[in-house]
């Protein structure tokens, strides 16, 4: 149920029929492809013509295209359609503090290249860079035509100008991507908060999401995001600022954050947290010999050294661990969803860290909610995959309430 907001409403005419019919069926192409015009006039209950328009038009815009002929016992052949994954693509890009990724990707969100470059401090100096790599990428592709360009950053974006208004990992503010890309390219620009897009992706194209309204992507890396889908919607909250879990405090005496507030849930339970334990337990352990930056580990080695059991990388994923059952407590016992799912470098020892986060969750939450939480396959690019449907969401979700 949702109220009708009577200071900015929208009356519907006959180009709002026609936009919920075309997103109708751009949806039953994509869950059912092969299907025929008949088949989508027969589960859609529109006139055959008023199918075939909007055919037509998908058609010119390269969203989907026709296969093969069809057989059916007698009368007329028909073609069948899909979605036009050998033409049309999407750009998406996933920033995060040191590396970003780029990947050009069909219409069902499979990787048909991919590049990277590192994430420039300048974010005027990056813009630029950005976009040379993207234009270098649809160059080596001209075969592809590219519906869009999503970009999930490490931060929140406000809605109404498409900014990103704060990035505390990178030290950004009020970054325009959206504008400087799109005079750049020439392509329609998405931009969102990297944990919003994977929560979108997930809903979107999740496996395990299927049937399921209320989820939350927790993106575990350098800083901790939260994106929140609640009655298939995401959660936005006033201009997008909605979803901050990293920031809030679990210990107000805590140490201090990038944001400016004590003992946010990122300064215990994050990838630089983790390394920062380590590295301060070592340096402890060696008599107070202080490391400098070049020697301190990455989080990628933290994990490798608690793959071979190393003690000290033992106590510092453990903790992490413990910390994330902590914070994921807090979502559940605040929002109930069905399903967390978990995105980040530490889903590769998931198995090994599982029953400390749900001993931490069963503990502290109190209603013993039931919800599911499972990780990503880390291999699997899911942030990048998550800019992608920045992209698709808008041409497939139902239309966007004004
Ligand atoms: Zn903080």
């Amino acid at each position: 149920m949702r109220k009708i907001n009577l200071s900015n409403f929208q009356v519907a005419k006959s180009e709002t029929a026609r936009d919920i019919n075309r997103r109708i069926i751009l949806n039953l192409i994509r869950t059912r492809q092969p299907i025929s015009r008949a088949d989508l006039a027969r589960l859609t209950d529109l006139q055959r013509s008023t199918v075939s328009l909007i055919i037509e038009q998908l058609i010119e815009e390269q969203w989907i295209t026709e296969g093969a002929l069809g057989h059916l016992p007698r009368g007329r052949k028909p073609r069948f359609l899909h979605l036009n994954s050998e033409r049309a693509g999407i750009i998406g890009v996933d920033v995060r503090p040191k590396l970003t990724t780029i990947a050009l990707t069909d219409l069902n969100a499979n990787f048909i290249t991919q590049d990277s470059l590192p994430t420039l401090e300048s974010a005027e100096e990056f813009l630029t860079v950005l976009a040379r790599k993207i234009k270098k990428m649809r160059d080596s592709h001209p075969q592809i035509f590219c519906e869009g360009i999503g970009v999930g950053v490490p931060g929140r974006v406000e809605r109404k100008s498409r900014k990103l208004v704060f990035a505390p990992n990178l030290g950004w503010r009020n970054v325009n991507f959206k504008d400087f890309l799109e005079t750049e390219t020439n392509l329609p620009v998405e931009v969102d908060n990297g944990a919003n897009s994977c929560a979108l992706f997930e809903l979107w194209f999740g496996k395990q999401s299927e049937g399921v309204h209320d989820l939350i992507a927790l993106t575990v890396s350098e800083g901790i995001g939260t994106g929140i889908i609640a009655n298939d919607q995401l959660l936005t909250g006033v201009n997008g600022m909605a979803g901050e879990f990293g920031h809030i405090s679990i210990n107000e005496n805590g140490p201090l954050c990038s944001c400016g507030n004590r003992g946010c849930w990122e300064v215990y339970a994050s990838n630089s947290a983790t390394v920062d334990y380590y590295s301060e337990t070592t340096v402890k352990s060696q008599n107070g010999r202080k490391t400098d930056d070049s020697m301190r580990p990455t989080f990628d080695d933290v994990l490798r050294l608690y793959e071979l059991g190393d003690a000290k990388a033992v106590e510092s994923v453990e903790r992490m661990a413990h910390y994330l059952g902590i914070g994921i407590a807090m979502l559940i016992t605040s929002l109930a969803p069905s399903l967390i799912v978990c995105v980040g470098e530490i889903t590769r020892v998931w198995e090994k860290i599982e029953p400390i986060i749900i001993q931490a969750v069963e503990e502290k939450n109190p209603l013993h909610t039931k919800t599911r939480i499972i990780p990503t396959n880390d291999q699997a690019y899911p942030r990048l995959r998550g800019s992608i449907a920045l992209i698709l969401q808008q041409h497939f979700v139902a239309p966007p309430v004004a």
